[in-house]
């Protein structure tokens, strides 16, 4: 943690030099075609930078360069020992820049600089790490076959990895990608949120400091149509693993099927349920941790508790501490070290989130605390943490994505019942269910149909496990060793002894 003060803050991002170029092979430069996009800083909506708008000739070159520079093996051939040292030689440069890599993402997507330099700079830096030290501790298999033969199982890299990630945490997801492709020995194009591109034009310098080849990992922003189209399309892209909406996954599926049945990994939305049972061991911790499952990154986190289910008979109870902790989330300037909820990312998400809770209004949900645009003097993008109580199943805020910070409550009385209602849903990313009672914690987590579900906590996690989606959510993991997977291709070698 850093004790610098808002102004001190607003100091240093006033005296920041912002990264605008695209990095390919080995260097930053601009697009191809010389467009560039507009980068705006949701705190004040003034504009921070123009940052290179790159399309499909940037995409172009960017595959020719990380398939040459995969197919002559300066990182695939390298031994997993060497590609650690380097990989490590990253996490640790990534640390000491760890203050400019989070004043960035505030920056650029809004989010309190407490956080960014608590979470998110931290945790990416991490997840390179692990990923490095990974790499030389994981074995391929023999086979148990007869004497007369040496059958090997082994993993190999697919070779040029797409990586198309969103702006909600634009550098953590972005290193999810890159520490488990790289590791294995992949060339990486990485295609950040055109909402949020600074960060990972930034670690791109950085990554070329610490050794890692040219061509090997290329950085292009600009949009999804344009350049992410392209790479989705690419018939020498070997893999698009993404983060991001459901609706633009299930595209980036049919673009692998309609080009050359690329590898395809979806990481997406959410609408989780968090159920809170009467006997609960402790109704304020409960309390306290709905808030923060809900309000913390602004509400737009994949795995928002966005749905709070809570047992009838304690309903009224519960519902007075989470407000009483919901009143603690107040939006405010994102550099003021003091904030918990900072910026929108941009104006057109806050105009969706206002949507969203104008329907809510009409559908008919009880506004309980919230519901208006704030901070309007500052020119940013604010919203009010916002509770809607009777949410029922057939409402719209009920079944969909808003990716702000509304909460919708629902009732419910039985055990079964809250298990059928946390499951109503095309997704399943997270769910969460608290409880005193060891079977209804196990018969609960084992009901719900989600990828991550927490007993008596939010938001437990860890390099170690894995992270993603059931359903609509997703498929394949991020994090642990279950992410090396995604990135290579197992082979079976037959040996034919004499
Ligand atoms: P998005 O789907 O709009 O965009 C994600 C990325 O895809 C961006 O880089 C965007 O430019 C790109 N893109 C858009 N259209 C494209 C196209 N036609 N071809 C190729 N690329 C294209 O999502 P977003 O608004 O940036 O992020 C919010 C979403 O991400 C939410 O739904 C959230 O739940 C999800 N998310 C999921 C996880 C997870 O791990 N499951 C984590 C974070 C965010
Ligand atoms: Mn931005």
């Amino acid at each position: 943690m850093s004790d610098l003060t808002l102004a001190q803050w607003q100091h240093k991002a006033a005296h920041l030099t912002l990264p605008s170029q695209a990095f390919i092979d080995g260097a930053y430069r601009d697009a191809i075609h010389g467009a560039t996009f507009d980068c705006i800083n949701p705190a004040n909506g003034k504009l921070l930078t123009k940052v290179a708008a790159c399309d499909g000739a940037d995409a172009e070159l960017a595959v020719h360069v990380a398939r040459t520079a995969f197919n002559d093996r300066r990182w695939s051939g390298l031994s997993p020992k060497q590609r650690k040292l380097i990989l490590q030689r990253f996490a640790d440069l990534m640390r000491l820049n760890q203050l400019e890599l989070a004043l960035l993402e505030s920056l650029d997507m809004g989010k309190p600089i407490s956080d960014a330099m608590g979470y998110d700079a931290p945790a990416a830096a991490n997840c390179i790490a692990w990923n490095a030290e990974a790499i030389d501790k994981i074995y391929d298999q023999v086979a148990p076959v007869e004497a007369s033969a040496l059958a090997l199982v082994t993993r190999e890299p697919l070779g040029v990895v797409a990586a198309i990630v969103p702006w909600n945490f634009p550098l953590v997801m972005a290193c999810w990608k890159l520490g488990p492709a790289l590791a294995t020995g992949n060339s990486v194009i990485l295609k950040p949120s055109e909402k949020s591109p600074l960060t990972a034009l930034r670690i791109a310098g950085i990554a070329k400091e610490a050794g890692i080849p040219d061509g090997v990992f290329n950085v292009l922003p600009g949009f999804g149509h344009t350049v992410g189209e392209a790479l989705a399309m690419h018939t020498d892209v070997d893999c698009i693993t993404f983060t991001g909406s459901t609706k633009i996954g299930k595209h980036l599926v049919e673009c692998s099927g309609k080009s050359n049945l690329k590898r395809a990994f979806m990481e997406c939305g959410g609408k989780s349920p968090n159920i809170i049972l009467a006997d609960a061991p402790d109704l304020d911790a409960a309390a306290k941790s709905a808030a923060g499952a809900i309000f913390y990154n602004q509400g737009e986190v994949c795995t928002a508790a966005s749905r709070l289910l809570v047992q009838n008979s304690i309903k009224p109870q519960f519902i007075a501490r989470l407000l009483a902790h919901a009143r603690e989330w107040i939006s405010a300037h994102p550099l003021d070290p003091a904030t918990r909820i900072g910026a929108i990312v941009d104006n057109s998400q806050m105009e969706q989130v206002l949507r969203y809770i104008e329907i809510g209004k009409q559908e008919g949900a009880k506004l309980l605390l919230g519901g208006n645009q704030t901070n309007t003097e500052s020119g940013g993008f604010y919203i009010e943490p916002t509770i809607f109580d009777e949410v029922t199943p057939k409402m719209r805020i009920f079944r969909e994505e808003i990716f702000g910070p509304v909460l919708a409550i629902t009732g419910f009385d039985t055990l079964e019942e809250a298990i059928t209602l946390a499951n109503d849903t095309d997704y399943g990313l997270a769910a969460a269910i608290w409880t005193s009672d060891l079977n209804k914690a196990i018969n609960g987590s084992r009901a719900l149909r989600a990828g991550s579900v927490f007993v008596n906590n939010w938001d437990g996690g860890d390099m170690t496990m894995p992270f993603g989606g059931f359903k609509q959510s997703g498929n394949g993991r991020d994090k642990s060793l279950h992410a090396l997977e995604k990135y290579t291709e197992l082979k079976s070698t037959w040996i034919q002894l004499e």
